[in-house]
This record gives structure tokens, C-alpha cells and sequence, in this order.
């Protein structure tokens, strides 16, 4: 029999119209600030995860009895960042308009600005959960107010005060930890109290974006801007379990950059969390 050569995620061949969750890859990293090469993200994570089951034994559940459909990823022109930014939002926008959760791979983190922008829009009183080493916090990086230093900056020109939840967070200037006291919540090093979201945040819409960096290096070494004191791969798969009470409405895995992954751990690792993210999200439907 003669069947088509489909690249796809593992445990991820739902029809669109029957699944639940779409993926689908933004490979794009044109603001990169320092080790370029996270475009080629999505692709790895999608061609390594057959070294992964679909079976998970911390959640018991597997990627086959959740309905995902993987969209493949968007062609994005390189060098046009407001472009890149339109495409995704346009993306998000209509797969949650179909009454799907879109969960993004990258690609660098300024991606997420465009899914939130979507998200927003369709869900006015969204909050964020950010998981990342940086805060990301900057009004501009080297001028551009467009970068992946400043998504997180831009997501509250969106948002507003008391609606973006930090964590794991260990680098960043100072005017940003300052900025993050007054108009964030943040909580340093760790994802120890990650679990208060549960109460904080019942019932609102949320939006998990998770930058990989978030990871000690030694885990996920396969990144453009590793950053040394992050968390072990145990305690970011028992933090994302603790999101499966929240109303999840769209999440996105960002910063693998596998040209850095001599090993392929790093893909290994990410393939992993998506897995696990996947699951907690399907398991609400
Ligand atoms: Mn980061
Ligand atoms: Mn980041």
C-alpha cells in the first residue's frame, strides 16, 4: 500500500475536525539575541518524538486517547517580525474560533505574543503563566520594542497589572525585576508555588507559555541563551501536572534550538514535556 510521507508529532493523527487540541510549529527566530537556530525547533521535536512512547506512567494516560491534530508548521517569511506575528495570531485566532486549543511549538519566544494577542481577543480576561530563566521583561532590546527579551513586556501592554504569573525566573536586568514587583507576579529559581495558581486562577482563561530555557542546562543544554541554576526535568513535569485544574485555552513550548543539542537530549527532553502538557490539556475534554 502506498501511503503519503506525513510528518507528525507521535500520537497525534486525529482529524482536524474530530480533535480537540491542533499543534502546530512557528519556526521562526529573527530576533534571536544571542545563539540563533530555535526556527528548527518544531521539526526536530516532531521527527525525535518517535523516540518517546505515547504512553506517559506519571499521568497514566496516553497521547492516543486524547484527539490532537498536528497542523504542521506555519510558512513564515524571515525578517519580517510584525508578518511572522499577523500569521500567528491569524492562526490561533481561527483554531480557537473552531472550538480547538492551539498549542504552539517554536521557534523563539516572540512568537507567543501573536498567539496571545489571538487569545485575548477571544477571551478577554486571560491571564498568562510563564515559565522561563529570563524575565523577558524589556521595553526594547538593541532598539526593537519586537524581540524575544521584550515578549513578555508586550504581552502586558496587552494585559495589564495582575494578570501575568512568573516563575523559574533568574535573569534579567534590574529595572525588570523592578517592573515584575510592581506589574507581574514573580516568583524566582523555582516552580515551588506554582500550585497556588489553582485557587488564584479558577475558572479564568489561561494561556501557559513555557520557555525551555526555564530548565538547567544541564538538562536542556540545546538552547540560545542557557542560563545556569534552573529547575530538573522532575520538577517542570510536576509543576506542569499542577496546571491540569486550570482552564487552558491555549499554551506554547518555545527556545529548543536543536543546533546546540549535540546529544539530542535536549529534543528528548522537550518532546517529553510537550507530551505531558498534551495530556493535561486533552484530559479536560
Ligand atoms: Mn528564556
Ligand atoms: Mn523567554
Amino acid at each position: 500500500m502506498l501511503n503519503r510521507n506525513l510528518s507528525m508529532f507521535i500520537g497525534c493523527d486525529k482529524e482536524y475536525a474530530d480533535s480537540d487540541i491542533v499543534i502546530f510549529g512557528a519556526p521562526f527566530d529573527g530576533t534571536t539575541s544571542y545563539r540563533p537556530g530555535a526556527r528548527f525547533g518544531c521539526s526536530a521535536m516532531r521527527n525525535e518524538s518517535y523516540g518517546i512512547e505515547t504512553y506517559s506512567p506519571y499521568q497514566d494516560r496516553d497521547l492516543n486517547d486524547v484527539s490532537v491534530f498536528d497542523a504542521g508548521d506555519i510558512e513564515l517569511p524571515f525578517g519580517n517580525t510584525e508578518k511572522v506575528l499577523k500569521m500567528v495570531e491569524d492562526r490561533v485566532k481561527n483554531y480557537i474560533g473552531d472550538k480547538k486549543i492551539p498549542v504552539m511549538l517554536g521557534g523563539e519566544h516572540l512568537v507567543t505574543l501573536g498567539a496571545v494577542k489571538a487569545a485575548v481577543k477571544m477571551y478577554p480576561g486571560l491571564c498568562v503563566v510563564h515559565f522561563d530563566a529570563h524575565t523577558d521583561l524589556r521595553d526594547e532590546y538593541l532598539g526593537e520594542t519586537l524581540s524575544h527579551a521584550a515578549v513578555i513586556r508586550r504581552v502586558w501592554d496587552l494585559l495589564g497589572d495582575n494578570r501575568i504569573y512568573q516563575f523559574g525566573i533568574r535573569s534579567g536586568e534590574k529595572f525588570e525585576f523592578e517592573f515584575a514587583a510592581k506589574h507581574t507576579s514573580i516568583s524566582r529559581y523555582d516552580l515551588d508555588k506554582v500550585g497556588k495558581l489553582t485557587e488564584e486562577l479558577k475558572g479564568k482563561p489561561v494561556y501557559f507559555t513555557l520557555d525551555l530555557d526555564v530548565l538547567d542546562p544541564s538538562v536542556f543544554p540545546g538552547t540560545g541563551t542557557p542560563e545556569a541554576g534552573g529547575v530538573s526535568f522532575m520538577e517542570l513535569i510536576k509543576a506542569v501536572m499542577k496546571l491540569s485544574d486550570l482552564n487552558i485555552v491555549g499554551a506554547d513550548i518555545v527556545e529548543l534550538s536543536p543546533v546546540y543539542d549535540q546529544s539530542g537530549v535536549s529534543t528528548a527532553v522537550a518532546c517529553k514535556i510537550l507530551r505531558e502538557l498534551l495530556l493535561i490539556i486533552g484530559g479536560k475534554k
